[in-house]
């Protein structure tokens, strides 16, 4: 497992993204391939893997995340119509990026269930 990501790369300024929202502990940035409309993704700058890393110790920076998507969510109105916000993990949630992230969708209305082959169990 590698030290870093890409996502350390934009935290860092050193390659460009389309930031939304900044502070201390979070970005918030558009994804550079969206799957809806609206989608964006709200990542820690602390860098943890994946979700089976959230913890006790990290639960307040977990939350910091849906804090800022909810008040994206309203800043840019489609709080009401609303919008679905997921966090992938590990190779059959089809995490690709081993630094956790929260996608933000929204636009238009979400499909369930979210696989399309069939079940593995
Ligand atoms: P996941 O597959 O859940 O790990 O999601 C990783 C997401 O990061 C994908 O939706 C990618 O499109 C997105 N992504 C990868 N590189 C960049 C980048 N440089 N800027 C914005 N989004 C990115």
């Amino acid at each position: 497992m590698s030290d870093s990501t890409i996502f350390d790369r934009i935290i860092n300024k050193e390659i460009p993204a389309d930031i939304l929202y900044e502070d201390d502990k979070a970005l918030a940035f558009k994804d550079i391939n969206p799957q809806a409309p609206v989608h964006f993704l709200v990542i820690p700058k602390q860098r943890i893997v994946t979700a089976n890393d959230i913890n006790e110790d990290n639960a307040e920076l977990v939350g910091h995340l849906y804090v800022i998507a909810a008040k994206l969510a309203k800043q840019l109105g489609f709080d009401q119509d609303g919008y679905r916000a997921v966090m992938n993990c590990n190779p059959d949630g089809g995490q690709t990026v081993y630094h956790i992230h929260l996608h933000v969708l929204a636009g238009k209305a979400m499909g369930w269930p979210p696989y399309q082959d069939k079940l593995k169990v």
